[in-house]
């Protein structure tokens, strides 16, 4: 049988143990998914051991994504453009190779809302790891504009000329109109709210928060007091994300929809 984890500090709140052996009993696959805390000044360690122990493969989640990049010995696309890793896989030569399914994750969820990216006006706010994983795959969307946003500016000047869109300040956002908004902030997790205007949701066609509760959202429920018309919490990504690294692995594409049902349920 072969042996997965996800890697993180903390990570016994993880669901990707749960979620990953329902792919693999619903694609007819044996694996073994666990759950691998590594100290925080111990990643590199951490996986060097897992790897001598036969691991085929590994979800890395906070904070070691960037070190997960540094560690892999050869990189997809678009995780040499995130600038992090989020999953690594052995290859057959015995190298391992870094991916970030982050970014596909969001945008098939978002396909999955029925949002029309093509064309539409976006506005991500937050400036974080996350966020580096999905821009690449939200610019492949062509949408008409991509703005970025952050509580602290410089974050998202520099990434908005790593991915050529635009970055403004929260102040800035007064007075403007965006059909999608993202908000990829880790504020929802302790009940905030990114200190924006709530005028960016006039007219907005869906608010989508990365975090995910199961009562959704603070986010969620503000967008659509201020008038977007609709909102998601961020568990679609999170399985969709999970789907891509298990079809790196085994080389079959799960049911995520079905499982995301499944999860949702409870
Ligand atoms: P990160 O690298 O630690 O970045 C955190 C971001 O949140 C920064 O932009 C930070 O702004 C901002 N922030 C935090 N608290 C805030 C507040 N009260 N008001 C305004 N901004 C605030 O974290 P990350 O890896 O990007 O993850 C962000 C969130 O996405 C996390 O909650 C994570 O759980 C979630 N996530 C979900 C999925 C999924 O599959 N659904 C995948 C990845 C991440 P500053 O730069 O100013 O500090």
């Amino acid at each position: 049988m072969d042996h997965y984890t996800v890697i993180g500090n903390p990570v016994k709140h993880s669901r990707s143990p749960a979620m990953h052996a329902r792919f693999a009993e619903l694609a007819g696959d044996n694996i073994s998914y666990d759950r691998t805390l590594a100290p925080l000044d111990g990643f590199t360690d951490t996986m060097n051991r897992l790897a001598a122990e036969g691991y085929k493969g590994a979800n890395v989640t906070v904070p070691f994504k960037e070190e997960a990049y540094r560690w892999a010995s050869q990189l997809t696309a678009r995780a040499k453009q995130a600038g992090a890793v989020n999953t690594l896989a052995l290859q057959k030569d015995s190298s391992w190779l870094g991916d970030n399914t982050d970014g596909a994750g969001l945008v098939a969820d978002l396909k999955r809302l029925g949002a029309a990216l093509r064309g539409s006006n976006i506005l991500v706010i937050g400036a974080g790891g996350a966020t580096r994983g999905i821009l690449g795959p939200l610019v492949e969307e062509a949408p008409a504009s991509l703005v970025v946003a952050n509580r602290t500016e410089s974050k998202a000047e520099q990434l908005a000329a790593l991915f050529n869109i635009s970055a403004h300040s929260f102040a800035d956002l007064a007075g403007q109109r965006f059909d999608i908004i993202i908000n990829a902030t880790a504020a929802s997790l302790s009940d905030e709210l990114p200190p924006v205007t709530s005028s960016i949701f006039d007219g907005a066609s869906l608010a989508y928060d990365l975090v995910y509760k199961p009562a959704g959202t603070v986010f969620e429920q503000w967008a659509k007091a201020h008038g977007c018309h609709a909102s998601s919490d961020g568990l679609g990504m999170l399985v969709a994300q999970g789907a891509e690294s298990f079809s790196l692995w085994r080389q079959r594409q799960p049911n995520w929809q079905q499982v995301l049902n499944e999860m949702k349920e409870g």
